[in-house]
């Protein structure tokens, strides 16, 4: 490992791009905020998932697979998922409306990211499995006279923290102006946040020193990074959106219970993303789920594969603004279908995809690189197994699907079967035919043969 490139990164906290030097080789720490669970992830929400997989994989590269811990948080518990359980299921107790809710959307941005090429990170710990570790920091920022009680919250007291504002550089004397001092009237200063609240009879609650209630939202990611990575690691990462207040927020709690100069040594932001060529909303009509690109045709009237849309995304510098528009992704469906399908073996990935990766993750470079080296593969086989290693960094590795020709030869054989129950217009049979080979992964598509006009069906295997 003593020939891999220095690891350089853009660190948000200092405004500068610097040499990585993780506090431990063999456990390198790396937490990014991850979704709120109450409704389908949308393309923006993809962005910071697919970045820092990469980021993930490469620092697995540099490091070696089992000295990564990468944690990416479930936020379970908030007013957004309380509405949606209440929405959904107004006839079932609410605890068990929220379960639903969350499980329901947990699976999806699981089968998502999945789809997307990202790697699992190695703990995913949820919000209200940590409720104590929360309870555990707010005693401590009390006790150091950091946090308050007031009108059935615990606040946090931003001038008790005499360098409150370093990752986004606002001083308390702006935040001030902006505030709404009326609504705002029992805290001590406008910039005061929860930590906890109390809860109504008919709202999730917990038993706390302060009553029964619930977390603020920022708390949670300084206990889940607490508890799985330390009081003070490596990389912290998250969307440009979460710098303030989210991100201020989680370095004061931490730092201010610790009693630490800093949270995380390395702060990383990903850029904000746009839909053709517009903030995504739903009053737009351009508000697009990641489930949606995958399955429906709601962009481009087609369903788009998961790589063309992780390739899509990595054409882009990850601190870049990014259009995401139907040409980037049939400019990425391009490229994509140049590259020769290969299995991912024990190859080193080569020198200048790793290189521009190590440039705090300068996909653009990776890939122009990596498509140069699908073309040296194209015409030189020998050169497949280093491709196969560098697209698998990039979580990129056109898959080769490898079937047997019993299997191949049974499929044809039902396949052949169900044509001679159409034609016999026996549609049940036959469908029964189609849904028993998509439970098996087998999708079938149904066309003429364009010299005989006749019915023909072909099949493929779904990734
Ligand atoms: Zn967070």
């Amino acid at each position: 490992m003593g020939t891999e490139p220095q690891l350089k990164l853009y660190n948000t906290l200092t405004r500068e791009k610097v040499d990585f030097q993780p506090i431990d080789r063999e456990n390198v720490r790396l937490y990014v905020c991850g979704p709120t669970v109450y409704d389908f992830a949308h393309i923006g929400n993809a962005r910071p998932a697919i970045v820092f997989d990469v980021l993930f994989r490469l620092l697995r590269q540099v490091y070696g697979e089992s000295h990564v811990t990468y944690a990416r948080n479930i936020t379970d518990v908030d007013d957004k998922i309380n509405a949606r359980a209440l929405r959904d299921h107004p006839g079932l107790p609410l605890n068990d409306a929220i379960r639903l809710v969350t499980e329901k959307t947990e699976t999806q941005y699981y089968q998502d990211t999945t789809a997307l090429g990202c790697l699992e990170p190695t703990v995913q710990p949820r919000a209200t499995d940590n409720i104590a570790e929360m309870i555990e920091i707010i005693e401590k920022l009390i006790a150091r006279g950091h946090a308050y009680q007031a009108a059935g919250e615990v606040l946090f007291d931003t001038k008790s923290m005499a360098d409150y504002g370093q990752l986004s550089k606002r001083n308390l004397d702006e935040q001030q102006a902006g505030a709404r001092i009326a609504v705002d009237a029992h805290k001590k200063s406008p910039g005061d946040f929860v930590l906890w609240k109390l809860s109504a009879y008919n709202e999730p609650g917990w038993e706390s020193p302060w009553g029964r209630g619930r977390p603020g939202w920022h708390i949670e990611c300084s206990a889940m990074s607490g508890r799985y990575l330390g009081d003070v690691f490596d990389i912290h990462g998250g969307g440009l959106d979460l710098i303030f207040p989210h991100h201020e927020n989680e370095i004061a709690q931490s730092r201010c219970a610790h009693g630490t100069d800093v949270m995380a040594n390395v702060w990383m932001h990903n850029g904000f993303l746009q839909v053709e060529g517009r903030k995504m909303s739903k009053s737009e009509g351009n508000f697009v789920t990641i489930y949606e690109l995958l399955q429906t045709e709601k962009l481009g009237g087609r369903t788009w594969p998961g790589a063309v849309l992780r390739l899509a995304m990595l054409m882009t510098h990850y601190r870049e603004p990014i259009d995401f528009s139907v040409k980037r992704l049939e400019e990425a469906e391009r490229l994509i279908a140049k590259w020769p399908a290969a299995d991912a073996g024990d190859a080193a990935p080569d020198a200048a995809v790793l290189a521009a990766l190590a440039d705090d993750l300068n996909t653009v470079v990776a890939i122009q690189a990596l498509h140069a080296l699908a073309q040296a593969a194209n015409a030189d086989a020998s050169i497949l197994p280093v491709f196969a290693a560098s697209a698998a960094l990039l979580g990129l590795l056109p898959e080769k699907v490898e079937m047997d020709d019993a299997v191949v030869a049974e499929i044809d054989a039902r396949v052949q079967a169900r044509l001679e129950l159409l034609k016999a217009k026996n549609f049940a049979e036959a469908d029964k035919v189609r849904d028993a080979l998509l439970a098996e992964g087998i999708q079938l598509k149904d066309g003429k043969d364009a010299a005989t006009g006749e019915r023909i069906t072909t099949w493929e295997v779904k990734r």
